[in-house]
C-alpha cells in the first residue's frame, strides 16, 4: 500500500478529529478506505412510467395532485399524510411519514415529482423527497453512502472529494495490462472516479465492473498461490498404490460404479499417490454414493501401509459407516473399529492400544477420535464427513494425529458452485454429479398443518404396503430440551393415533444404547413409524422407508431439508416426501415450492444462495468470504469464474513471478502474507 494513501484521514482537507471519529464507526482510518469507500447503490432521479417499476423499487414520477392530503397522528411525533396523485393513467396513493407540514404545500390540480419506493400491490408510493413542478433532477443519478454517528452523506461526499482531488494521484493501476485490454476494464482511478461521481448508469456500471474483476482477482490470486504453496511446501503421505489390486477390490463391489465415482476415485487416488498433502473436498448429493468411495480410498490407503481414519458427526452415523465398511473390507482382510464417545473403560483402553500398535487398519469414530489419548501407528489418510459440520480446528487436530496424512473432507451439503470456489478455493474439489441408475425421484409435497389428517392417512396407507415411515418434530432454535419435549409430544399423539403400529422414538437425549435399539428396530421394521429429532439428517440409511414427514417445515434451512429428504428414497419404492409449513414470509414460501419443484441439491443451494445471500447461507463468519467493497459472488459469478481461472493461470506461469507488469499482484501476496506461508493453517 502505498505510504501516501496509507496516511490517517486527518490529513484530508477539512477532516478533523471529529470526523475522523464518525468515519472511524464506517471503518475509515486511512485516506485509502475513504476513497475506496463506495455507494452502496445509486439513486435514480429519472422520470420512470410506473407500468415499468418493479414492487418495492425506488422510482422518482412526475404527476398531478388529485386530492386533499389527509394526515393523520399517531402520537405526538409521529404521522402520515396521504394524498392521491394522478400519474400518467394511474391514480396512486403518495405517503409521507412525519411530514404533516407537506399538507400546507400541496394544492389540488399542482404538478409535483416524487421519489420513493413504489408498493405495486397496493398502488402505494412512500416518498422520501418530493418537488414542486415537474422536473428532472439536475444530476439524475446520484451515489447513496452509508453513514455512521453525526455525519451527513453531503458531508461525507465532500471528504471523499477531497481525498481525492488531493490524493488521487497516488493510487497506482494494480492490474497488469493485458487484462485492462481483455475485459474493456477501467483504469483503477478513472473506475473510482466514476463510481463516486457517475455521469449516467453506464458509467457506474463500467466502473464497478472493474472493481468487482480487481477485487475477484485479488482474493483468488490469494487462494491460487496458497494452494500452489501448499502443494509445494506441505509434504503429505505418499501412498505407493497398487492399481491392479485397487480394480480388484472396484470389481468385488456389491454393484458398478457410477462414472461420477470412477472419475473421482481416479482423482482421489492421484492425488494419495502423489509427495503432496491431499486437501481435497468431495462433494455428492445425498445418497450419490460417498461412502463407497471412501472405502475405495481408506483400502488403498491402508494397502499401501497405512492406517485410515473416518470421522463423522454422529454416533448413530458412526456405527452405521462401521457396518457398511466393515461388510465392504473385511473380506478382503482389513480390520475395521468403531471409536464412539460411548466407549468406555477397559474396552476403550484396548481398542486404543489396537490403533496405536497398527492392528486396527480402518478407524470409524466422531469426536472422539480427536482425544489427546488418541495415537495411530501410522496414519495416512483421514476422511471426515460432513466436514461442514466440524470446525477447522477439529479438522486440524485429526490431520496432527499422523505426519502429515492426506485429508479428504466429503460433504453432502451440496455448495454451490458459486460458493464452492470462493470458500474452498485452496482447496481441490471433486464432484459426484451422477445418482446411481434406478433411483426413483422423491415426491415432495408442501402441505399445511390443518392437511395433518391426510397426511396421517397417507402415512397408514405406506404403512399399509409394509413401508415405514420417518416423522421430523418441530425444531426449536438453540433448545435441545424443547425439540426433545416436541419429539415425546408427537411420539404420543402418533401412537395413540396409530393403535396397531410400532411408533419409535429417537433424540438426543437417550442413552446410546438406547440410540441402537430404536434404529435397530427401525431398521428391521419393528417399529414402522420413527418420530425423532434432526439426529437422522445424516447418513442413516434404511431403505425400506419411504415417508419423510417433517414438521415447521419453514424452520429448516433448504439443505437440511434436503438432507432429512434424502433418508428416504433409497430402496426400490416410490419415496415421499411431506414438508408440514405455514410460511409466513415470501421467501419461506418460495423455499418450500423449492422443495417441491427439484430433488437436485445443487440447484437447490444454488437457489437457496441467491435468495438468502452467501452470509446467511454458512453464517457470516464460517463462509472464510472476504468483505468485497462492490463484489458479490451471486450476482457477479461470471466475473468471480473468470478471475479465477486467470489468478491459477498466473500464479503458475514463470512470468508472473518476475516481471515487472505483475509487481503490484505480487506486492500484494506479500502484504497479505502468501508468499511467506505465515497465512497458511
Ligand atoms: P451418500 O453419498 O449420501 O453417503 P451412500 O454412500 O450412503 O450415499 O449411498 C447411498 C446408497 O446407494 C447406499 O445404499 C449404497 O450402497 C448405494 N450405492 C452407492 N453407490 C452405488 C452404485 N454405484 N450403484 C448402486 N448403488 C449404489
Ligand atoms: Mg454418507
Amino acid at each position: 500500500m502505498s505510504t501516501t494513501l496509507n496516511q490517517p484521514v486527518t490529513v484530508v482537507k477539512g477532516v478533523g478529529e471529529e470526523k475522523a471519529k464518525d468515519l472511524k464507526l464506517l471503518g475509515i482510518q486511512t485516506v485509502q478506505d475513504l476513497i475506496e469507500y463506495y455507494p452502496y447503490r445509486y439513486e435514480d432521479y429519472r422520470l420512470k412510467d410506473l407500468s415499468e417499476v418493479k414492487h418495492e423499487e425506488r422510482v422518482t414520477v412526475a404527476g398531478k395532485v388529485h386530492t386533499e392530503p389527509v394526515v393523520r397522528y399517531f402520537g405526538k411525533r409521529k404521522s402520515r399524510l396521504s394524498v392521491r396523485v394522478l400519474v400518467g393513467s394511474l391514480l396512486i396513493t403518495a405517503v409521507f411519514f412525519n411530514r404533516a407540514f407537506v399538507k400546507k404545500q400541496l394544492t389540488l390540480g399542482d404538478e409535483i415529482t416524487l421519489t420513493g419506493k413504489w408498493d405495486q400491490h397496493r398502488m402505494t408510493l412512500t416518498v422520501s423527497e418530493y418537488k414542486k413542478g415537474v422536473q428532472e433532477n439536475s444530476k439524475p443519478f446520484e451515489p447513496v453512502y452509508s453513514v455512521a454517528g453525526k455525519m451527513t452523506v453531503k458531508a461525507l461526499k465532500k471528504m471523499i472529494y477531497e481525498a481525492v482531488r488531493q490524493f488521487g494521484d497516488a493510487i497506482e493501476e494494480n492490474l497488469p495490462e493485458q487484462f485492462l485490454i481483455q475485459y474493456k476494464l477501467l483504469p483503477k482511478i478513472e473506475a473510482i472516479k466514476r463510481l463516486h461521481y457517475p455521469a449516467n448508469f453506464e458509467h457506474a456500471k463500467q466502473a464497478r465492473r472493474r472493481i468487482v474483476y480487481e477485487e475477484f482477482l485479488l482474493f483468488q490470486l490469494k487462494m491460487q498461490a496458497f494452494r500452489k504453496h501448499q502443494r509445494e511446501q506441505a509434504m503429505g503421505t505418499t501412498h505407493v498404490v497398487d492399481h491392479q489390486q485397487v480394480e480388484e477390490f472396484k470389481k468385488q463391489l456389491p454393484f458398478p460404479l457410477t462414472g461420477a465415482q470412477q472419475r473421482v476415485v481416479t482423482e482421489i487416488i492421484n492425488d494419495m499417490t502423489s509427495p503432496h498433502r491431499m486437501n481435497r473436498l468431495l462433494q455428492g448429493d445425498v445418497g450419490s454414493g460417498k461412502t463407497v468411495v471412501a472405502a475405495i480410498c481408506m483400502f488403498t490407503s491402508v494397502k499401501a501401509g497405512f492406517q485410515a481414519a473416518l470421522m463423522v458427526p454422529t454416533e448413530i452415523l458412526a456405527e452405521q459407516h462401521v457396518e457398511s465398511l466393515k461388510q465392504l473390507l473385511e473380506p478382503h482382510g482389513l480390520t475395521v473399529e468403531l471409536l464412539s464417545g460411548s466407549l468406555k473403560g477397559k474396552k476403550r483402553t484396548e481398542r486404543l492400544e489396537r490403533i496405536a500398535n497398527g492392528e486396527v487398519d480402518v478407524v470409524v469414530g466422531t469426536h472422539a477420535l480427536i482425544q489427546d489419548d488418541v495415537y495411530f501407528h501410522k496414519l495416512g489418510l483421514v476422511i471426515t464427513d460432513e466436514q461442514h459440520r466440524f470446525g477447522v480446528e477439529q479438522r486440524r487436530v485429526l490431520r496432527d494425529k499422523g505426519e502429515n496424512p492426506d485429508v479428504l473432507f466429503m460433504t453432502a451439503t451440496p455448495i454451490p458452485r458459486t460458493l464452492a470456489i470462493s470458500v474452498f478455493g485452496d482447496m481441490d474439489v471433486s464432484i459426484i454429479d451422477e445418482m446411481p441408475a434406478g433411483r426413483k425421484e422423491i415426491e415432495t409435497y408442501w402441505a399445511k398443518h390443518d392437511m395433518l389428517d391426510r397426511v396421517l392417512s397417507f402415512i397408514e396407507k405406506e404403512i399399509e404396503k409394509g413401508r415405514q415411515a420417518y416423522v421430523i418434530c418441530p425444531l426449536i432454535e438453540e433448545s435441545e430440551k424443547l425439540d426433545v419435549q416436541n419429539a415425546i409430544d408427537v411420539h404420543a399423539i402418533l401412537q395413540q393415533h396409530f393403535k396397531s403400529v410400532r411408533v419409535g422414538l429417537m433424540h438426543g437425549r437417550l442413552h446410546p444404547d438406547e440410540k441402537d435399539q430404536v434404529m435397530e428396530d427401525f431398521a428391521e421394521n419393528k417399529s414402522q413409524i420413527l418420530v425423532s429429532t434432526t439426529v437422522v439428517e445424516v447418513g442413516v440409511n434404511v431403505p425400506n422407508a419411504t415417508m419423510m414427514v417433517i414438521y415447521d417445515a419453514e424452520r429448516f434451512g433448504v439443505s437440511q431439508l434436503h438432507q432429512l429428504r434424502g433418508r428416504v428414497g433409497r430402496g426400490e419404492h416410490q419415496s415421499y416426501c411431506i414438508l408440514l409449513a405455514d410460511p409466513k414470509s415470501e421467501v419461506g414460501k418460495e423455499r418450500m415450492r423449492m422443495m417441491t419443484e427439484t430433488n437436485d441439491g445443487f440447484e437447490l443451494s444454488q437457489k437457496d444462495l441467491e435468495l438468502r445471500g452467501p452470509g446467511d447461507f454458512f453464517g457470516q463468519k464460517q463462509s472464510g468470504l472476504p468483505d468485497f467493497k462492490v463484489a458479490d459472488v451471486v450476482h457477479d459469478y461470471r466475473a468471480l469464474e473468470v478471475a479465477r481461472d486467470d489468478a491459477s493461470n498466473l500464479v503458475h506461469s514463470d512470468s508472473f513471478w518476475k516481471d515487472e507488469q505483475y509487481l503490484p499482484l505480487r506486492m500484494y501476496l506479500e502484504e497479505e502474507g502468501v508468499l511467506s506461508g505465515e497465512k497458511l493453517d
